[in-house]
């Protein structure tokens, strides 16, 4: 599944093909994904020039010059490819931009989004209404993690999956902030002390920072005929580890949390 890293490096990608360039045509194969494409999508997006892209947790951010954005969600299996050779089944959206660039929004399982939304009203669209402050902006402090945690009991990595306290933040990531801030996963989130708390922002910004660093390096590539912007494969100190040694002498330990897993050094983690 995408998750912020990657939704960020889609929409670095992509900005190299769209920022300042009017859309010249649009075309959408099929009448959904999760739910239905915009009726007035192709109506709105033709002739547009897109002005600047951005991200809001794992959503992509199409800004145009009709006080229009369009929203798009990678779902499970979402990815946009790049000047594709040939336009395949599971192409739901392509749209050509005036110099001739083709992009195609392609996703196999359709968990994915397309969303029509007033540029002006982003914040407080459905979806974004609740989200809690960005991983990597000036929202995200210490005294936010306070705030949120105060008198919780529940698990600190089960707060921070929590898109109302942080937005964006997946299961990898967290694990893997954890682990760099020497917190036990599963510590009751409101005994966290303010000290480990001034630890995890950090944390959680250098995971999220060097996954788009290391997505970023293969951007390049994106410029090929063949080129797909959406997964790449995260690698970190404990996920998918279990088994494997810590740097302290202790061994990455799997439990399941919520659900899913946690990876995590019981003898380094407090
Ligand atoms: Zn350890």
């Amino acid at each position: 599944m995408p998750e912020l890293p990657e939704v960020e490096t889609t929409v670095r990608g992509l900005a190299r093909f769209l920022e300042g360039e009017r859309i010249a045509r649009v075309a959408v194969h099929r009448p959904d994904l999760r739910r239905p494409f915009p009726p007035d999508l192709v109506q709105v997006l033709t002739g547009a020039r897109v002005t600047t892209l951005g991200r809001r947790a794992k959503y992509g951010l199409i800004h145009t010059d009709r006080d229009r954005t369009m929203v798009f969600h990678l779902g499970m299996s979402g990815r946009w490819r790049i000047e594709p050779a040939t336009i395949e089944k599971h192409d739901h959206l392509v749209i050509e931009t005036g110099p001739g660039h083709v992009l195609a929004l392609n996703d196999a399982r359709r968990f994915g989004s397309v969303d029509l939304v007033p540029t002006d009203l982003l914040d407080t669209w459905g979806p974004f209404a609740a989200l809690g402050p960005e991983p990597l902006g000036e929202g995200l402090t210490p005294q936010h993690l306070k705030r949120a945690f105060e008198g919780r009991i529940a698990p600190v990595k089960q707060l921070l999956l929590d898109q109302t306290i942080v937005a964006g933040l997946g299961n990898i990531y967290v694990c893997e902030a954890l682990f760099r801030a020497k917190i036990r996963p599963d510590k009751e989130a409101g005994r966290v002390t303010l000290p480990a708390l001034a630890r995890l922002v950090p944390a959680i910004r250098a995971v999220l920072t060097e996954s788009i660093l290391a997505g970023g390096s293969t951007i390049r590539d994106y410029a090929q005929p063949s080129g797909e912007l959406g997964y790449f494969a995260a690698s970190g100190n404990v996920y998918g580890r279990e088994g494997e040694a810590c740097g302290c002498g202790g061994a990455v330990t799997r439990f399941v949390q919520g659900g899913r897993s946690t990876f995590w050094c019981p003898k380094c983690q407090k």
